[in-house]
């Protein structure tokens, strides 16, 4: 009922609360901070726990990073492999070799500090 909402609002604001720039995750409805420090939905009468959105994001952004460098470094292993397999050259050989070492261990650290 839109119009209990709007009045229920109205009586949170009376009583001190203050309107937050978040929504209810439930019914998105604006969320009020209670004198308390509850955080409230009005529409749905039950408090709303609010996880740190700018840590979560962040979080989830340097997922993606690890995710698109682990695809990086993979491609990468496969292409050096390409060009070791087919050069003869040992001194070229050699290089290749270091590069595909390099990203093995930067792999390796990627994995170990996305395990932490
Ligand atoms: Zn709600």
């Amino acid at each position: 009922m839109p119009g209990e909402g709007m009045r229920k609002m109205a009586e949170l604001l009376r009583s001190g609360a203050r309107m937050l720039s978040y929504n209810c995750p439930e019914c998105g409805s604006p969320l009020f901070q209670l004198k308390s420090g509850e955080i409230w939905c009005a529409s749905c009468q039950k408090r709303v726990v609010i996880v740190a959105e700018d840590e979560d994001e962040s979080a989830a952004t340097r997922e993606l990073l690890w995710e698109s460098l682990e695809r990086t470094l993979v491609e990468k292993l496969s292409s050096v492999n390409g060009l070791l397999s087919a050069e003869a050259e040992p001194a070229k050989m050699r290089d290749l070799a270091e590069v595909i070492s390099l990203l093995l261990s930067s792999l390796d650290r990627l994995r170990r500090i996305r395990k932490s």
